[in-house]
């Protein structure tokens, strides 16, 4: 079976991993190109977008693929929209892989905002120091904010940025010893971020707690209506296994 894994994330790196050391697997992994030095999974890449949804059903057609993980990061909503429709049109197969969201624990002070828009004005009240960790697409959204950002993303924002900020660009996983001492050295007084999920980056939310410090949590998109989700690599696995032994995996929308 030829599978493509729309990736960028950990979980489609893993599942990449596990799918390529076993027979009757051939696994094609696809990234967006955004990030400029990625970390590659193993086996086949390519890398670009390819072309909405039209582009997508036909790559799928010319590349004699059988079956379609979406393995993107949550707020990949795009991508995950396309893979959906294009599936459907080429009647391949299609599962959405989507790691646990975070979730409050006693003694965080969380305000939960459905998008950046609102997550830019949420922070107006909250102080004047803000750590702004949601990546590098979207901080135009805080553009126009009076606030200071400490901004935090593997590669430099393209297009507005807050006019007062400093630009700190680094790669999870962040320790959580060392998420205290950043939110303390820069007086952070509250965090925004994408409710992305995962260990990877999880530790700020700890470090946020521990300090008594408020997070903006932008909330995900929701998945296409009628979508098969699963949440872990293991249960994704599951999936391919049951498809190439012929059994009903689900999935079909
Ligand atoms: P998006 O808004 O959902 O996608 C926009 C367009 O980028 C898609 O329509 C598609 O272009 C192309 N694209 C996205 N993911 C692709 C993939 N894996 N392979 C080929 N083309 C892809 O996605 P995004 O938020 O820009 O994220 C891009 C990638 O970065 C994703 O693969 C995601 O896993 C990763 N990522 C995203 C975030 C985040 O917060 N959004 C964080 C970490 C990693 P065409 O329409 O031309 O096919």
């Amino acid at each position: 079976m030829r599978i493509l894994i729309l990736g960028g994330t950990r979980e489609a790196r893993e599942l990449a991993d596990i799918a390529s050391g076993e027979r009757g697997y051939e696994i094609v992994s696809s990234l967006a190109g955004r990030v400029r030095e990625p970390v590659l999974p193993v086996g086949r890449v390519r890398v670009g977008g390819f072309g909405g949804v039209d582009g997508l059903r036909e790559w799928l057609g010319e590349n004699g693929i059988d079956a379609v993980v979406d393995a993107t990061h949550p707020f990949a909503g795009g991508i995950t929209a396309n893979a959906a429709l294009a599936a459907a049109d080429a009647g391949l197969p299609v599962l959405h892989v989507r790691r646990p969201g975070w979730r409050e624990e006693p003694g965080d002070s969380w305000i939960r905002v459905p998008d950046l828009k609102t997550a830019a004005e949420a922070v107006a009240g909250l102080g004047d120091r803000v750590f702004l960790t949601i990546g590098r697409q979207g901080v135009a959204a805080f553009a126009e904010a009076g606030q200071w950002f400490l901004i935090r993303a593997i590669d430099p924002p393209e297009g507005a940025v807050p006019a007062r900020h400093e630009l700190l660009l680094a790669r999870g996983p962040f320790a959580l010893a060392d998420e205290i001492a950043l939110l303390r050295a820069h007086r952070i007084d509250v965090m925004v971020t994408k409710d992305s999920g995962g260990a990877l980056t999880g530790a700020k939310l700890t470090a946020a707690r521990s300090l008594g410090i408020a997070v903006v949590v932008i909330d995900r998109p929701a998945l296409p209506e009628g979508a098969h989700q699963v949440e872990t690599v293991a249960a994704a696995w599951d999936w391919l296994r049951q498809l190439g032994s012929g059994e009903s995996a689900g999935g079909f929308e």
